[in-house]
């Protein structure tokens, strides 16, 4: 990752002197009785008002679906059709080949793995839990829920570093080459969580087309903030579908998505898509799990959007309220850290996080200091496997859910912290 400013290899003894100034700044901060919260990669209350006409949709007697399916009985396994449409036209994928599901993208990613373990993937030798071991390339920082699967799944995990492109693709390229147990990569392709970085073109089809020891090794191409933006500019993520079928490895990627951060989390709805060969093979796995999907709630959300235009519109409204946030917490940490060296962090375009490395060894200590003073922050480690980082220095901030006027408290309370733990490890 490029630091913004800053960095957190060379915190100064400089700051030592001002140890003392620091634990008076300190407990002036504790004796606010502050109770803010920046773990929760949640929207808040005002983003999801904007989607509050959805619970009169579809409306008393709209239940007929486009092609005359009564969307209250069972059936129709792959989703409602006119919502596929409009998000395989948003995530840039065949429409046959795009399933709309339940309301989390995290259920269909967990009844991948589980079912590539019971019955194996297109192209396995084995069912995956057959094999001496099954492994994982997490790229670090990362989501936590990602790291949970593979924990409870015994699936060990080795990291790659993030770029500021995506995942190292060359460190991943040498794992995947070399070591037939990895089956999988995790991937957040649009404004990762939690660096916000996106991939490259370049790092896409490196990863698409590399060599895999593993015949039926496997992406999980997590792209849950593929219309997130924070900015003007619409990032547009590679389309890694796309480019593994022209590889020649078209079954290498599974793609997943979701409204959790568009409409409401908890009652929108989650997508996959994948090559014909994957989806066939997921989908025979579904038929047996369930008659078909929510069918009333896509017509709804179908009905809400109109169209992808609907949906870019909409999340525009989102970046309305959002954009502040963030804008709070990166230009809080430049104005109070900036040139001290003690920490970098990440200015997202796009995404629910801020990333921040502080100096090495102190993010437990930054965390409890935070706790102390009322304001929780997602425990360090979190964005590693097993919940260890092992520089002890990321800590991922979550602007999101808390007004904007919290955001900036906490986010100078936080930089208090930071500055805090960094001249405690500084001195001797
Ligand atoms: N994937 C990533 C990268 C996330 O950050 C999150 C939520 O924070 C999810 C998936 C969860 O998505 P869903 O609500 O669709 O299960």
């Amino acid at each position: 990752r490029e630091p913004v400013d800053g960095s957190a290899s060379t915190a100064t003894s400089g700051l030592a002197a001002r140890l003392d100034d620091l634990r008076r700044e300190y407990a002036a901060l504790q004796a606010r009785g502050l109770r803010l919260d920046l773990t929760r990669g949640k929207p808040s209350a005002e983003q999801l008002d904007l989607s509050e006409p959805l619970l009169a949709l579809p409306g008393e007697g709209a239940h007929t679906a486009e092609d005359g399916t009564d969307t209250r009985n069972y059936g129709g396994l792959a989703g409602l059709p006119e919502l596929r449409r409009i998000f395989a036209e948003l995530l840039g994928v065949p429409t046959e080949q795009l399933l709309a599901q339940g309301t989390a993208s995290l259920t269909l990613m967990y009844d991948t793995v589980v079912q590539a373990l019971l019955f194996g993937v297109p192209g396995s030798e084995r069912p995956w839990s057959r094999e001496e071991q099954v492994t994982f390339v997490c790229p670090v920082p990362g989501y936590d829920r990602h790291f949970a699967i593979c924990e409870e799944l015994g699936i060990r995990m080795v990291t790659v570093p993030m770029t500021s492109d995506g995942p190292d693709a060359e460190a991943v390229a040498e794992l995947v080459a070399s070591d037939p147990s990895i089956k999988g990569l995790w991937v957040v392709p649009t404004y990762a969580n939690p660096d916000g970085s996106v991939v490259s073109e370049a790092v896409a089809r490196r990863l698409v087309s590399m060599p895999a020891a593993a015949p039926d090794f496997r992406i999980f191409w997590d792209n849950a903030y593929a219309v997130h933006h924070l900015t003007e500019h619409e990032t547009k993520t590679a389309n890694a579908l796309q480019l593994a079928e022209e590889a020649g490895n078209p079954d290498r990627v599974l793609m997943y998505a979701s409204t959790s951060k568009i409409t409401f989390a908890g009652s929108g709805v989650a997508f996959f898509a994948a090559s014909p060969t994957n989806v066939a093979w997921f989908t025979k796995h579904l038929g047996i799990r369930s008659i078909g999907p929510d069918k009333v709630n896509h017509l709804r959300h179908a009905s809400f959007f109109g169209d992808a235009e609907g949906v870019r519109a909409h999340m525009r409204r989102h970046r309305e309220i959002l954009a502040p946030k963030f804008s709070a917490v990166t230009s809080i940490l430049a104005e109070r850290l900036g040139d001290l060296g003690v920490a970098s962090w990440t200015n997202p375009d796009g995404g629910y996080f801020v990333s921040v490395d502080v100096a090495p060894g102190t993010a437990s200590r930054v965390v409890q200091l935070a706790k102390e003073a009322g304001i929780a922050l997602t425990p360090a480690g979190a964005t590693f496997p097993y919940g260890r980082d092992p520089q002890d220095r990321n800590i991922r901030l979550a602007p999101t859910m808390p007004p904007l006027e919290e955001v900036q408290v906490a986010m100078d309370g936080v930089a208090t912290c930071i500055l805090l733990a960094a001249a405690e490890a500084a001195t001797p």
